[in-house]
């Protein structure tokens, strides 16, 4: 008898530990998205609860890094410019609830942390971007012509090459680490919860609620919870997440592997800079510089920091250097290779001859290089929707945000607002609120899964 009961306990302290608590509203993956959802909930009144599988200090994800770029204009598709300028001003309310009764310690500059942002194309596109320019009555120079170039900025413009620059207060670089930060703090000042170190393992429905299983990574404890509504914005592992009840994803998103290089300028060759060179390479970052018109040589590039001794540390990287993943575990840890090295010095470079600097290849300083992770769909548009379930059935409790690709940190805060008010089943005025749903929401969820079944 002493044995059996033994043998019992032996085996009930093998069982997760479970303690079912009861939620409003769970949200899963406190990234960019996950956070400033948790944020705009927590705004409209509703008891959230945010789980991240990571600890407080963020060290990989879609969001991980100090700087995004972040621009009104984009001449094909003014969703990205209504998401940008509406998350700036989203930002500002949230610096102001962060202010209140505490002696204005939080500044809009500590997100958004440079301008003017650069745009270099080819010629051929002057037309329409010159138009999208003014559509989004953004503060703008242009230089289309190697005599504008160097007259508006000094800089030696390839034949058939322009040069734009935007100037709106808040485009420039974005900073995910202190985006998060901050919203995880106005979210706390809300009361509710931010729950690190917290894994989700599964989600079921049954009847009115959510049961989620999560696994403390300290504790080693697994929990159970419940909840009436959900908000899964877990970036790259949605589609794992999601595989019993929105199988679909897997097929809709896919991760891609993005490669950053972070090249250093020679600090004796940048002290040697006049001070006006210095401040021309200063403001010639954050760019996007499509100059060569081909995928391959186009690049997003900009000063991520000033290193010990003062000198620039550039970042470089491409969204059409993206590559398919085996492992999204390991994926974090490749190191770049001989070509994608030379790759990114190749660009960086062609920026300087362009910015007619005197920097050569042997001033240039491979000093750190990660690989990163986003998801994309097939029309790189993201989806922010309800989850359907088998039969099609809309499932109005449940919010997926997925497949933010590489325009996700500017419009993070508009993402997380959309997310709300799907859940709270609010909606904006404004007409390109209308626009940005049709692109991302339900109506396109179910015409991209009833593609997948043609
Ligand atoms: C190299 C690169 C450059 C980019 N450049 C730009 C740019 O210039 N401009 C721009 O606007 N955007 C840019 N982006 C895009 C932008 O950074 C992403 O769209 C955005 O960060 C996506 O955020 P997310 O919250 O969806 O994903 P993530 O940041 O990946 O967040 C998901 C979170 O969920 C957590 N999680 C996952 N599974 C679970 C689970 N089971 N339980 C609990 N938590 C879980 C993860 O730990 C993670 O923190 C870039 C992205 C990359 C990678």
């Amino acid at each position: 008898m002493k044995y059996l009961i033994l043998l019992l306990i032996g085996l009930l302290s093998c069982q997760p530990a479970t303690n079912d608590t009861t939620h409003e509203i769970i949200v899963i993956g406190g990234g960019l998205m996950g956070s400033a959802s948790a944020w705009q909930l927590s705004k409209q009144a509703n008891q959230v609860i945010l789980f991240e599988k990571q600890d407080s200090i963020y060290t990989h994800g879609s969001s991980f890094g100090e700087a995004r770029i972040a621009r009104s204009n984009n001449r094909n598709n003014d969703i990205w410019s209504y998401m940008h300028n509406t998350s700036v001003n989203e930002n500002i309310a949230l610096i102001d609830f962060l202010n209140e009764n505490e002696n204005n310690s939080h500044s809009i500059e500590d997100i958004y942390t440079t301008s003017p942002v650069s745009y270099v194309g080819k010629s051929q596109i002057h037309d329409k971007l010159y138009a999208s320019l003014i559509r989004q009555k953004v503060d703008f120079k242009i230089a289309n012509s190697k005599s504008e170039g160097k007259i508006l900025f000094d800089v030696n413009l390839p034949e058939d090459v322009l040069l734009q620059k935007e100037y709106n207060k808040h485009s420039g670089l974005i900073n995910p680490h202190a985006q998060i930060t901050k919203l995880h703090q106005a979210i706390s000042k809300k009361g509710n919860q931010v729950k690190y170190n917290h894994k989700v393992l599964s989600i079921e429905k049954k009847e009115d609620f959510y049961h989620l299983t999560t696994l403390d990574s300290k504790t080693k404890k697994q929990r159970s919870y419940q909840a009436k509504k959900i908000v899964c914005a877990a970036g790259p592992y949605t589609s794992e997440l999601l595989q019993d009840i929105a199988p679909y994803f897997k097929k809709l998103v896919n991760p891609q592997r993005v490669f950053l290089a972070f090249l250093r300028i020679n600090p004796e060759s940048y002290h040697s800079f006049t001070e006006v060179e210095k401040e021309k390479l200063n403001k010639a970052y954050p760019v996007i510089n499509s100059s060569t018109g081909t995928k391959d040589g186009s690049f997003f590039s900009m000063i991520e920091y000033f290193d010990q001794d003062g000198a620039p540390v550039i970042k470089i990287g491409g969204h059409f250097q993206r590559s398919d993943i085996e492992d999204l575990e390991t994926v974090w840890k490749i190191p770049l290779n001989e070509k994608e090295i030379k790759w990114s010095m190749d660009g960086t470079l062609r920026y300087m001859d362009l910015l007619n600097l005197p920097i050569l290849r042997e001033d240039l300083e491979l000093v750190d290089q990660y690989s990163c992770v986003y998801s994309l769909t097939d029309s790189e548009i993201p989806i922010v929707s309800y989850r359907v379930d088998d039969e099609l059935k809309i499932d109005s409790n449940f919010v997926v945000l997925a497949g933010l690709s590489g325009v996700g940190a500017k419009g993070a805060m508009t993402y997380g607002m959309m997310a709300a008010n799907l859940i709270n089943k609010a909606v904006e005025k404004d007409s390109m609120y209308k626009v940005s749903i049709e692109a991302m929401g339900i109506n396109r969820l179910l015409s991209d899964i009833k593609d997948l079944k043609k």
